[in-house]
């Protein structure tokens, strides 16, 4: 299949280079050089343009860094440009009015489009085992569910459009409390003076046990191997975190959702990453936590 790529930044160029594995003719965009430098290097060929990329696609991917960014690229670029019967995916994580109004807009000029937000990093996506969230209609999620597959481990229908940009932030929302609740409860535990491998010992078999504490351990030494065990380096970013929280909010407030631990969660990770922590993993909340 031929397939237009657009955005081969840190997630997209992994991802491109595994539609590329499978088989498929990707044509790369990109605005910056060295991301089109390095697709070309995975086996894509490079467009100078979004419109010439999709020109000649059966299939459009996108890996975008905001709604912004996708609204523009398909309403100035990919609409106008694209050969008829061509399918839409993007992958960006952005806010769900604008993925619904994109595939809106997609569907009255007779196009098919999903949105098909990431789970997994750029680890994920270089080694192709992201995980995919998809809305959209049966028939457009049965044709994007094959060009998806060769980029993740797995792919799953979220319902209609914008859904699975639903599914992404309510999961980091979840995500992104969690660890703080996880944090906190290791730094009380610490001044109360217990030990925190007891602690983990206890609460990871007990009723306080989730994600953030036994596959992604905040303390370093502790539980399974995590990005605490690295000074907080690699992992998911706390801008990342940050800019999902956000979005998290962002749709709460639309449809008048009462959201108080995710509003708590967004200004803690806003304080992390005003003090200059952005670029750490999201679970060095901690440290700010234990006031260090
Ligand atoms: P990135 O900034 O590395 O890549 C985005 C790319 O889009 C850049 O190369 C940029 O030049 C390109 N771009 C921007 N505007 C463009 C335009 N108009 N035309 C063509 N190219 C354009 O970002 P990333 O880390 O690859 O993230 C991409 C998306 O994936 C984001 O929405 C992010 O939230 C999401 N995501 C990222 C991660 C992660 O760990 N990095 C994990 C899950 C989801």
């Amino acid at each position: 299949m031929k397939i237009a790529f657009i955005g081969l930044g840190n997630m997209g160029g992994g991802m491109a280079a595994n539609l590329v594995k499978a088989g498929h003719e990707v044509i790369a965009f990109d605005l910056s050089e060295a991301a089109l430098a390095h697709a070309e290097e995975a086996g894509c060929s490079r467009a100078t343009s979004t419109a010439a990329a999709v020109a000649s696609a059966d299939a459009v991917v996108s890996m975008l860094p905001a709604g912004k960014h996708v609204d523009m690229v398909y309403g100035n670029e990919v609409f106008g440009s694209a050969a008829s019967g061509a399918l839409f995916l993007d992958c960006s994580t952005i806010d769900v009015a604008t993925a619904r109004k994109v595939i809106a807009a997609a569907a009255s000029k007779g196009f098919e489009m999903v949105d098909a937000p990431v789970s997994g990093g750029i680890a994920a996506a270089a080694g192709g085992t992201l995980t995919f969230m998809v809305g959209g209609t049966d028939s457009a999620f049965e044709r994007a569910r094959p060009i998806l597959s060769a980029m993740g481990k797995a792919v799953i229908h979220a319902g209609s459009a914008g859904n699975g940009q639903a599914a992404k932030i309510c999961n980091n929302m979840l995500l992104g409390a969690t660890m703080v609740a996880t944090c906190e409860a290791f730094a009380l535990a610490e001044k109360i003076g217990l030990d925190p491998q007891i602690f983990y010992d206890i609460s990871s078999v007990s009723s306080g046990q989730s994600w953030s504490m036994t596959s992604y351990c905040p303390l370093p030494g502790i539980g399974p191997q995590s990005p605490a065990d690295n000074n907080y380096q690699g992992g998911f970013a706390t801008a990342l975190m940050l800019k999902d929280l956000k979005l998290a909010t962002q749709a709460a407030h639309a449809v008048d959702a009462s959201v108080p631990m995710g509003n708590a969660a967004e200004a803690l990770y806003q304080m992390l990453a005003s003090a200059g922590e952005g670029g750490r993993d999201f679970s060095a909340i901690i440290e700010m936590l234990r006031g260090k």
